[in-house]
């Protein structure tokens, strides 16, 4: 660019109204990837981003088809000598039932105190346009990044990203970075700058428990012949003892335990315990020995999802079963494997099991936990960024849920993992009224503007820690 460069803080928000815009339309695409129904929408929503991603200023973008929903890949190459860093996230947004309760229709994104309300605000469309705009602010500035930028952005995470591995495989030279920024996680607070460094990983099951052949009138066979839903009901409870703890042999064995000084640095995150419990008319329960904050995200869990047997209608009906069932999770902290963990909760379950009841036990899907030493340069840069926007010091946070992606990006391109994202605690995603607060987006842009500076002060090496 000619001549003097324009102030980048300016230039960036600038962009606000821009992104208000664009995401209002975006959102007005209904790009449920789980509604068979709604696969035009997603396909709608991949070319809005395409033309998006090209109206900021990417060089080039292009669809990918998957065997499910399309993902977009854009991207920009200053100079190859610059780290390039791939930014992911997910155009696809979650199924908006029930709808009555909505307080305003949930794909015509309403616009009130600061705040966008509508489904894909802040999962995950905001934080897309919050890249984009950013960008876009940047080339005003300066007429180029400081950066080469890559975006990858996925149309069937809602919807358990079942292609996305075999995208990033087939793909996997495109998508090379030096590191990649995560967005599509949150804060804790809006005046609380946060960064997630860990994610837990996940195992789901099914698990059937079979007495009979048959089902069997309750008094001709009742009270002499094993019954399914007492075997299941007690198999289920014996899962943990009367400290919460795990009772399955070998289920902590990888457990990665904490240094107390890293368990000091969890404490002092603000979190409010009782607030978060009260606020969903919750009952502190699980293992003793570990805060709320620690049970939910330093530590495993073995969670009972659903339950099933028997006579389900109106009335009575006397029979006994000859099967019941339930769904089970695990989330999984470091160092554990899915592997490992579905085969030791599988043979406790059948060991067991009394003579005569035979276990069915399959896995339904699995996914890898994630960590981000936060000593890493990639991620002290983000912090560094988020701090000098929000004006306090960011805390490092580790979040109790899972996002598969993640480790399927930092183990098929061996790059560092950045979790930024501006989402807070009660954005209500995946649930009615989702909303992102608009000036979260906005600071988030400036925090990735000085992101990017930092990173090409790092260099390809230094990125690399
Ligand atoms: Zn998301």
């Amino acid at each position: 660019m000619s001549g003097r460069e324009l102030p980048l803080e300016g230039c960036i928000s600038a962009r606000e109204t821009a992104l208000v815009d664009g995401l209002k339309r975006w959102v007005a695409i209904p790009s449920i990837s789980t509604d068979p129904a709604r696969t035009a929408d997603v396909i709608a929503s991949a070319e809005f981003l395409h033309d998006y991603a090209i109206s900021c200023g990417l060089s080039r973008a292009e669809i990918w088809e998957t065997e499910g929903h399309p993902a977009v890949f854009a991207e920009r190459t200053e100079d190859p000598a610059l780290p390039t860093v791939l930014v992911y996230g997910h155009h696809d947004v979650q199924p908006v039932d029930p709808l009555e309760e909505w307080e305003a229709a949930p794909f015509q994104a309403l616009e009130r105190d600061g705040k966008l309300l509508g489904r894909g605000t802040a999962d995950d469309k905001g934080h897309i346009l919050m890249h984009l705009e950013a960008i876009r602010g940047i080339l005003d500035a300066r007429g180029r990044l400081p950066v080469n930028i890559k975006l990858i952005a996925e149309g069937e995470e809602e919807d358990g990203s079942e292609h996305f591995e075999e995208l990033v495989v087939r793909h996997r030279d495109r998508l090379a970075a030096d590191v990649v920024v995560i967005s599509d996680t949150g804060m804790l607070a809006e005046d609380l700058p946060g960064l997630t460094v860990g994610l837990r990983g996940m195992a789901y099951w099914e698990v059937t428990v079979t007495t009979s052949s048959t089902d069997l009138h309750s008094g001709v066979y009742g009270g002499a012949v094993l019954n399914p839903i007492a075997v299941l009901a007690e198999l289920l409870a014996g899962l943990h003892d009367g400290m919460g703890h795990i009772t399955v042999p070998g289920f902590y064995d990888r457990v990665r335990e904490l240094t107390s000084d890293e368990r000091a640095e969890l404490a002092a995150v603000p979190f409010d315990e009782s607030g978060f419990l009260r606020d969903v008319g919750a009952t502190a329960g699980g293992e003793g020995g570990y805060s709320v904050m620690e049970r939910r995200t330093i530590r495993p869990t073995l969670e009972l999802c659903g339950i099933w047997g028997g006579y389900q209608g109106p009335g009575a009906k006397t029979v006994i079963p000859a099967r019941a069932s339930a769904k089970l999770s695990s989330r999984l902290v470091p160092d554990q494997l899915a592997d490992d963990i579905t085969r030791l909760v599988g043979e406790h379950l059948r060991r067991a099991a009394p003579p005569g009841a035979e276990v069915d036990f399959s896995l339904i899907h699995d996914g890898r936990w994630v960590l981000t030493p936060s000593r890493h340069p990639a991620v002290d840069a983000a912090a560094a960024a988020l701090t000098k926007v929000w004006g306090r010091e960011t805390v490092f946070i580790r979040e109790g849920g899972s996002i598969p992606p993640v480790a399927t990006l930092a183990d098929q391109l061996g790059a560092p993992c950045v979790l930024l994202g501006v989402g807070l605690p009660d954005d209500r995603i995946h649930a009615p009224n989702e909303r992102v607060v608009l000036n979260q987006l906005f600071k988030g842009m400036q925090a990735v503007g000085l992101l990017w500076d930092r990173y090409a002060e790092l260099g390809r090496s230094g990125l690399r820690g």
